[in-house]
């Protein structure tokens, strides 16, 4: 796994905002198939690195590779456009009157079908794409335990729940990598199961790589095949769960007290 390319490289990254360093030059290499943990204080650089990799925020030095290709700089749009990079946000975002299975579709619709002249005729391989879509969609109401309320207009479910269903939706598209920004904040202890399920099947079924900012250290280091701790817009530690919990400077910065 070690020599293959990486499917996201990060080098040498730097953010300042003002005075404040967030990023000192941050090194990771993505690995295809993994999912990679990412721990830190809060204000340690975790969410500054997911946003100078998706472009949300300039970065002021390093590189970031998408496959060997420099995406360092592009816009946001343009590393989400084709769905093979995507991220989650803090905020749940819905279609409130669509019910699950409708969302789900339209969410691998918008990315199979980007051009608005492709709506207008649909071939035989857009249909054998849109039955692949209904299919997974399918799969996934099931996986992700929603079965009971995915008759529902999706504004009717609980926040956790529709929290579940766009985590399910950033799935439809099958992208190469996830970066996840703390997906278990604020739901309950039900969900969560149902959301680290949701996680290892994409993983390993759908083949999707992920990286998983967490809190919950004990969850993280039980979905994780590796972790990298940030530390002042540092890397502390890049290391399986089972080394970083042992790590006397890891637990110092974030995991004693
Ligand atoms: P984490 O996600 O690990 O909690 P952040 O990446 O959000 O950390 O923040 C790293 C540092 O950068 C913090 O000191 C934070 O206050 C600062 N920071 C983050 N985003 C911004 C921003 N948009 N403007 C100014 N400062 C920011
Ligand atoms: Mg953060």
């Amino acid at each position: 796994m070690a020599t293959e390319q990486p499917i996201l490289r990060i080098e040498g990254l730097r953010k300042n905002y003002g005075a404040v360093a967030a990023l000192q030059g941050v090194d990771i290499d993505i690995q295809r198939g993994e999912v990679l943990g990412l721990i830190g204080p809060n204000g340690s650089g975790k969410s500054t690195l997911f946003d100078c990799c998706t472009g949300l925020q300039k970065s002021d030095a390093g590189r970031v590779l998408l496959n060997g290709v420099d995406i360092t700089g592009w816009p946001m749009n343009r590393i989400a456009r084709e769905g093979r990079f995507l991220r989650s946000f803090q905020k749940t975002v819905v279609f409130p009157t669509l019910d699950s299975y409708e969302n789900l579709v339209l969410a691998g619709q918008m990315f199979a079908f980007p051009s608005v002249l492709s709506t207008f005729w649909i071939g035989p391989a857009a249909r054998r794409r849109i039955a692949a879509l209904r299919e997974r969609a399918a799969e996934l109401i099931e996986v992700s335990g929603l079965s009971r309320v995915a008759h529902l207009p999706a504004g009717h479910m609980s926040g956790g729940q529709q929290k579940l269903l766009q985590f399910a939706s950033m799935l439809m598209p099958k992208p190469e990598l996830i970066l996840l920004d703390e997906p278990l904040a604020g739901i309950n202890p039900v969900l969560i199961e149902k959301v680290i399920d949701c996680i290892t099947h994409a993983n390993g079924t759908l083949g999707i790589t992920f990286v998983v900012i967490e809190h919950n250290t004990d969850v993280l280091m039980s979905l994780s095949h590796r972790v990298v701790v940030l530390h002042q817009g540092a890397k502390l530690a890049d290391d399986t769960p089972e080394a970083v919990v042992c790590n006397p400077q890891v637990v110092e910065a974030y995991l004693g007290g």
